[in-house]
């Protein structure tokens, strides 16, 4: 571990003005040191070039040879004075990690001279290398479709995100170039494309509306996303004695402790000293790399923490989030700890999501969710709104298929985070303006107050102590059951798994949103008829048709309680409590029409290729989970409890052969063979599983099924003997490190 440790030692850079501690004198002069940005790049290039590659990015235009060689020669320069060795190309398969492979800029050429011929070494980057790499497609997951995808795939440049330097132990120093990663054929292969075409889609629906109502102006809109990313941060030495944790991310048995996190006391709690050592660490690194990392604190459960960027157009924001999670996994290395983003690592304590906060912005640089003082009036605003509204209501489904998973599973609908049900928040407010519209009647005053204007109404909050400063009220208040919840200026959406790539959900919601917001431009073109553009009460009538249609998707109570269950039930909103389930809505005609010809996001087979690449990781998810759990009970559980077994039973013989009473060691002695009779033949049903799931020739639903209702309760049942065992069995023959040594080792 230590000898690791040392060999990942940090190399400071010393481009920057540094406090005595080390420490960036100015953060935003440190920002982005190691990210080729459009600055860097207007130094480097000859301006013709730059400008070309200008004209690239807002898709006019291609990117030709010498201008892909001109850029390729100046970042490799840049990166090597910098200690690059080598450049990959970075992308996203659909296995929720990166993937990455590292070429040197060593080359070679022979030369003739004098002496005959002569193989010479030089530094070099082509322009070809810069746009385009070829991985083998058939080593990342593609649905089995073989067939139609050719094992041919291609990695290229995505020119909106820029190249950067990540420095690993040592100083070795590799230059990443953001890909896509698509077929011989065009179809995309993972998460990047999908959502690139799907801000396509929204910025097209969205320029339409816009359009319609007079907002000529605006030619683009992009979504905007912000990542809070909560983890688990855990000693590495106690993690290395956990197959479950190194295997599958969570532990798979292990009894809660009789403190966990009902004190309330670690959210918002002092940040533990090596973990905020850690942390900032890890920041400074993210900084380098351009990822604006804004916030840290302490999360509900022991050892779970939380960071938070500040938000940015979505692609880039999804590169910065699977960033962040590498940085983090890479520095806790350095302080003998281990990142877990699985959602539901320990059982009993709170699991991890990754709320995504998500908006859509024009290119004048407007927050179309942004509702300004009087939402009431701003008739853009409503527009938007109830399209969003509209598109989550109609596909519910499929936006709960975006989320889920084997191991979201574990934590949505788990009592402690959003339901299976998808939802919409909107707070008192807005439901008010809603409401009062669709009823024709006046809205109660709701008006955010001004600082100026205090004590109107109950819109200040009073405090009572005269010398604190008055504050407005917010215009919504917090809802942290709904799992999509207007939050002020944006939605978000709290369902989605902490380990999962974000651009999978956020690319469906695009889509949906899309879509809907065509439909909000047809009905606006019928409204208006022959004038220019729509009226107020054009809108209006919009609004109030839309918000009849949709409101049942609404919810402003707990979204936890059983009488939300019921009432969702009698509104018609789908419940779908397990992965399995949620995956058959990518089979849903009116879903993936949306998908597909809608907005153009998916071509039919990438969907198809999609839903079989979801469900055959759930499959392997649960197998690779019920091979820990055996493992763990034969080569540890079991042989523990025969050891303690043994010594009570030696203890027994001993006291009575000492004319003692032994009863109390006898019911020890019984209460352990109970448990282990037990055990033994739902250890035997286990083995009947894994040969089961690990059929080659079985029937993908089939097996997915069997997964979800044979396998995992099977493998809860057997957690419930062997925690059982755990609180019986002397500690010194436990083989595991517990929960209360894993959770409170800071
Ligand atoms: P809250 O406390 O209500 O969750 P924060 O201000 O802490 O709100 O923001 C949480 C996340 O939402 C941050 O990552 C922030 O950058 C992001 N965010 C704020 N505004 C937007 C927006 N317009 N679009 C997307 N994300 C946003
Ligand atoms: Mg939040």
């Amino acid at each position: 571990e230590s000898a690791v440790a040392q060999l990942d030692k940090p190399v400071r850079s010393t481009e920057f003005p540094q406090t005595s501690k080390g420490l960036p004198e100015s953060l935003a002069a440190f920002y982005g040191q190691n990210v080729f940005t459009l600055k860097k790049m207007q130094e480097t290039l000859p301006k013709p070039i730059y400008q070309r590659f200008l004209q690239q990015t807002k898709g006019r235009g291609t990117i030709d040879k010498p201008t892909a060689d001109a850029i390729a020669h100046a970042v490799r320069i840049w990166a090597q004075e910098r200690g690059a060795t080598h450049f990959t190309h970075w992308f996203q398969p659909q296995t929720d990690l990166t993937a990455e492979k590292h070429d040197s800029f060593l080359s070679l050429k022979s030369v003739v001279t004098a002496n005959g011929e002569e193989v010479l070494p030089f530094d070099g980057f082509s322009g070809g290398q810069l746009l385009q790499s070829e991985p083998d497609a058939s080593s990342f997951p593609s649905g089995g479709r073989r067939t139609t995808f050719e094992a041919r795939g291609y990695t290229i440049w995505d020119p909106m995100s820029p190249m950067f330097l990540e420095e690993g132990p040592h100083g070795t120093t590799v230059l990443y170039i953001p890909c896509v990663f698509i077929s011989y054929y065009g179809e995309a292969l993972d998460e990047k494309t999908i959502l690139l075409r799907s801000n396509e889609a929204v910025s097209r629906a969205t320029v339409r509306v816009l359009h319609l109502i007079g907002e000529t102006d605006v030619k683009k809109a992009y979504t905007t996303l912000g990542t809070e990313q909560e983890y688990f941060l855990v000693d590495r030495a106690l993690y290395a004695l956990r197959p479950d944790l190194k295997l599958t991310g969570r532990t798979l048995i292990g009894s809660v402790p009789p403190k966990h996190q009902q004190l309330e006391d670690h959210y918002f709690g002092r940040i533990p000293g090596k973990v905020l050592a850690c942390v900032s660490e890890a920041e400074l690194e993210c900084w380098k790399l351009g990822v604006p990392l804004k916030t840290r604190h302490n999360e509900v459960a022991p050892s779970q923490f939380e960071v938070a960027p500040i938000f940015e157009e979505s692609s880039q924001a999804v590169d910065h989030n699977l960033l962040t999670m590498m940085t983090l996994s890479r520095i806790a290395h350095r302080y003998s700890l281990q990142a877990l983003f699985h959602e539901k690592p320990f059982k009993g304590v709170n699991g991890s999501g990754k709320h995504c906060n998500w908006a859509i912005a024009t290119d004048l640089g407007d927050n179309l969710l942004d509702p300004t003082v009087r939402p009431e009036t701003n008739y853009r605003f409503l527009l938007f709104l109830v399209g969003i509204l509209r598109g989550v209501h109609l596909h519910a489904g499929v936006l709960r298929a975006g989320i889920a998973s084997a191991s979201n599973d574990m934590r949505l609908g788990a009592n402690e985070a959003p339901p299976g049900i998808i939802s919409a928040f909107l707070g008192e407010q807005l439901s008010e303006v809603l409401a009062a519209i669709y009823e024709g009647r006046d809205i109660k005053s709701f008006s955010v107050p001004s600082v100026q204007s205090v004590k109107v109404g109950g819109t200040v909050l009073d405090l009572k102590i005269s010398t604190l400063p008055t504050v407005p009220r917010d215009l919504t208040d917090r809802n942290r059951t709904s799992p999509f919840a207007f939050t002020g200026n944006k939605f978000e959406f709290r369902a989605v798994g902490s380990h999962q790539n974000p651009s999978w959900p956020v690319t469906i919601l695009n889509a949906i949103v899309s879509s809907a917001l065509n439909d909000v431009a047809d009905m606006l073109e019928k409204q208006k008829g022959s004038k220019a553009t729509a009226s107020v009460e054009d809108i209006l009538t919009v609004v109030k048709a839309l918000y009849k249609e949709h409101k049942a998707i609404i919810f402003e109570g707990d979204n936890y309680s059983a009488e939300w269950a019921a009432e969702a039930e009698k509104r018609g909103l789908p419940n779908i409590k397990k992965a399995v389930e949620a995956f058959q809505q990518l089979k849903d005609e009116s879903h993936i029409k949306v998908l597909t010809k809608e907005s153009g996001v998916f071509t039919a087979d990438e969907l198809t290729s999609r839903y079989h690449i979801l469900l055959e990781k759930y499959i392997k998810d649960i197998h690779i989970e019920a091979g820990t759990l055996k493992l763990m009970i034969t080569q540890g559980v079991l042989p523990a409890s025969y050891e303690y077994r043994l010594a009570l039973a030696t203890t027994v013989k001993a006291v009575k052969d000492a004319g003692g009473d032994p009863s109390v060691e006898k019911a020890a002695l019984d209460t352990i063979g109970e448990h282990l009779t037990k055990l033994q033949p739902l250890v035997k049903k286990l083995d009947e599983a894994l040969a089961h799931l690990g059929d080659k020739h079985g029937d993908e639903e089939d097996h997915s099924k069997y997964a979800a209702y044979t396998v995992v309760p099977l493998m809860d049942e057997i957690r419930e003997s062997a925690d059982a065992l755990e609180e019986l069995v002397a500690d010194k023959y436990w083989p595991y490190p517990k929960y209360h040594e894993i959770l409170f080792g800071h």
